[in-house]
């Protein structure tokens, strides 16, 4: 079932995880043994990121080294089919502009189709981390709302490749990402939010949030779109906070702020485990406002840390 439709049917907030794919060489039975014990909770679907290729210098035998693309996280597509077989749950396969041709992305959404899976979840990307800036692939889309207008085509029937004449229509339900806190790149939110509603337009059906940690942005984050006349659903996206490190960490990868409150609560701890503690209670407390405030769905990223996403749901549901 597509997020759209799981959304439209829902009376209360839904709850949803995100997980990555394993490290190239790693077996799938260790993503397993990290969602195993979540599905009690009855996901309404899980989200796998997408993860572009890097590049390395690698040693030749000649001693030359030699410049090669390496991706380390492979299968996106291929966890999710496992993912939707194995739990019988929806799956979310992100899919990114960067480092990909239109060419590339068609056949990644053919495959999709094929294997039942209708969500995608369409984002640009980021510079690869040897890199500063985001460069579009030569014959690849720039922004987001790009691989949008190329995923409603062909929910319209309209390939990339052009000689093929009344090509089977797909039916995926499109979502976007959307910044409370601003996308670190824009200029202001309210331009931010004005691209956001070129992709709405463009055919995108919601949204799923950076992480926040101070439940008011995402609230006034509502009122911006409201005011735009954005009317697609917004799924919160939080984070476990399991060390101190994280504290500076988070604002300078995610571009996010950490509330003065949280942020002394974890300065005051003495271990990681203390940290995971305040993380856990902190999340609980987010939770419960946001299903007290009717928020769509509630999205963890739970990344590495399962158990802390576990306790959480045990807490309030
Ligand atoms: P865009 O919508 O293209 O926006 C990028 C910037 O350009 C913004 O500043 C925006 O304001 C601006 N902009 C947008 N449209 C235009 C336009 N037409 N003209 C000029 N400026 C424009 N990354 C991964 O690599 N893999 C993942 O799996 C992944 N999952 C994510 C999941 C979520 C929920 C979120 C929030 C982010 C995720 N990311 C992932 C990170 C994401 O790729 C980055 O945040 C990226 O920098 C921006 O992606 P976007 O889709 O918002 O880009």
């Amino acid at each position: 079932m597509k997020v759209s439709e799981h959304i439209a049917n829902a009376d209360n907030t839904l709850f949803s995880f995100e997980v990555l794919p394993p490290m190239k060489g790693k077996s799938i039975d260790s993503l397993y043994a990290h969602l195993d014990p979540l599905m009690e909770f009855k996901p309404s679907f899980i989200n796998v990121t997408y993860h572009r290729s890097e590049q390395i210098f690698k040693k030749r035998s000649d001693g030359i080294f030699e410049k090669i693309d390496i991706r380390k996280r492979p299968g996106t597509v291929g966890i999710c089919a496992a993912i939707m077989n194995h739990y019988q749950v929806d799956a979310v396969p992100h899919l990114i502009c960067g480092g990909f041709s239109k060419d590339e992305t068609e056949n990644a959404l053919i495959d999709l189709n094929f294997l039942g899976i209708d969500n995608v979840l369409a984002l640009r990307g980021d510079a690869p981390k040897n890199e500063k800036v985001f460069v579009a692939h030569p014959h690849g889309h720039r922004f987001a709302i790009d691989l949008v207008k190329q995923i409603d085509n062909l929910n319209k029937g309209i390939y990339v490749e052009d000689d093929i004449v009344e090509g089977v229509k797909t039916d995926f339900s499109i979502g976007i990402a959307g910044y409370p806190e601003k996308h670190f790149e824009a200029p202001n939110l309210e331009i931010d939010i004005m691209y956001t509603k070129e992709k709405m337009n463009a055919g995108a059906d919601y949204i799923t949030t950076q992480m926040f940690f101070n439940n008011a942005k995402y609230f006034e984050y509502l009122e911006a779109l409201k005011a735009a006349n954005i009317n697609m659903p917004v799924i919160a996206g939080l984070k476990p906070i399991s060390t101190k490190k994280q504290l500076s960490i988070l604002p300078s990868v995610f571009h996010v702020d950490l509330p003065t409150e949280l942020s002394m609560e974890i300065m005051k701890c003495k271990t990681d485990k203390d940290v995971e503690q305040v993380g856990e209670d902190w999340l609980v407390m987010q939770c419960k406002e946001l299903i007290a405030k009717k928020a769509p769905v509630v999205h963890f990223y739970t990344l590495g840390k399962p158990q802390i996403v576990y306790n959480v749901m045990k807490r309030i549901l």
